[in-house]
């Protein structure tokens, strides 16, 4: 069971709610959000009508909504109506308008990001992608550039009007990640991360939470859950798929994934071709499948040389190839109802 408050609701309603609840002898889990705060009710007993009428009477309360899923605040139950996430102006997951988030792999030099970034903004992405923090298979590999990759997003995200959406692997680094980005990523290897799922929870700035590489659908939305009840409401989830025995490509795509999430949750959905897939020819038709399956936006790697990517080169698109697929793109949205990013404006 889930109390919902009303928008700014006092403290002394809140407060009052809570011990309430306590002197039932249940667990009050108290969900703060930039808005409205959400109260989820732990160890209802079997008569929850009653529990219901008594909850509903509280001065603050909104509505209380009873849940039977395992993932509360996340479920469409709890919120029927789609959430938007807006990460700033003319940045948005879930409406009309598609999020488009493009950028390298790894952020490897100022002048690559610089370079990929124009072109991707000039190709109408609205969001620059690009890890400064990432996780390895080998810990030999190529680790990020860390702070200075983070600057050098920023640096080139602000030349070109676009929002950054960047990893973060270690719940020390949230906040110097935050104080750089827009939007947080937490990765698939650390879909489970419950520490950093938390610590980025109590961060507000938007998440974009990508699917384990075996995770069920169930516990993706666990995940989210832990960061909606930690106080961000603004999360993005991300289908990036899943592992398989097929050795043509990286993952498998789970794209039926994404309808299924519209009716389980009330979060916007989005792809990322490039991990699911692992290889550049297939990344144009995942996209346009991605966008007629109904996904609120893509992820894509580009990557002016991509022989030369210190990571994930195979799986790059050349940056006229992005431009490409954004022109392949529009058509598709529009037959389904959806329209591309305005074009970046520099502010
Ligand atoms: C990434 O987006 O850079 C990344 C590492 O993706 P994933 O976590 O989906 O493997
Ligand atoms: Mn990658």
């Amino acid at each position: 069971m889930i109390i919902v408050m009303r928008p700014h609701a006092a403290d002394e309603e809140i407060l009052a709610v809570e011990a309430s609840i306590a002197s039932l002898e249940l667990t009050a889990h108290v969900s703060r959000g930039a808005e409205r705060t959400i109260v989820g009710v732990i160890g209802a007993p079997d008569d929850k009508e009653a529990l219901r009428a008594q909850f509903v009477q509280l001065d603050g309360v909104e509505q209380v909504i009873l849940i039977s899923r395992a993932y509360k605040l996340v479920s469409r139950e709890a919120k029927p109506e789609p959430t938007i996430v807006r990460v700033r102006e003319g940045v948005t997951f879930g409406g009309e308008t598609l999020a488009l988030a493009a950028g390298p792999c790894s952020i490897e030099s100022r002048e690559q990001v610089l370079l990929t970034a124009q072109a991707v903004a000039a190709a109408g992405a609205n969001l620059l992608r690009g890890g400064a923090f990432k996780p390895r298979t080998s810990p030999y590999a190529f680790q990020g550039l860390g702070q200075s990759g983070l600057e050098f997003m920023r640096e080139a995200a602000d030349r070109n009007g676009l929002a950054i959406v960047t990893e973060v692997v270690d719940p020390r680094d949230v906040e110097l990640v935050a104080a750089h980005a827009d939007m947080m990523q937490i990765g698939a290897r650390n879909m489970q991360n419950f520490t950093l799922l938390r610590e980025v929870g109590y961060a507000r700035k938007p998440v974009l939470l990508k699917r384990g590489i075996s995770a069920t659908i169930d516990e993706w939305l666990m995940a989210a859950e832990y960061v909606y009840a930690a106080g961000t409401h603004d999360i993005v989830l991300c289908e990036r798929g899943i592992r398989s025995y097929d050795t043509h490509t990286r993952n498998l795509l789970d794209l039926a994934a994404v309808a299924v999430l519209r009716t389980l949750t009330h979060l916007p959905v989005i792809v990322d071709p490039s991990h699911a897939t692992g290889v550049r020819s297939l990344v144009l038709p995942m996209s346009l499948a991605a966008v007629a399956a109904g996904a609120d936006g893509l992820i894509i790697e580009v990557h002016p040389t991509p022989a030369t990517a210190k990571s994930d080169g195979a799986q790059s698109l050349t940056l006229p190839a992005f431009a490409e697929l954004t022109a392949r793109l529009a058509p598709v949205a529009h037959a389904v109802g959806r329209r591309l990013p305005a074009p970046a404006v520099v502010v």
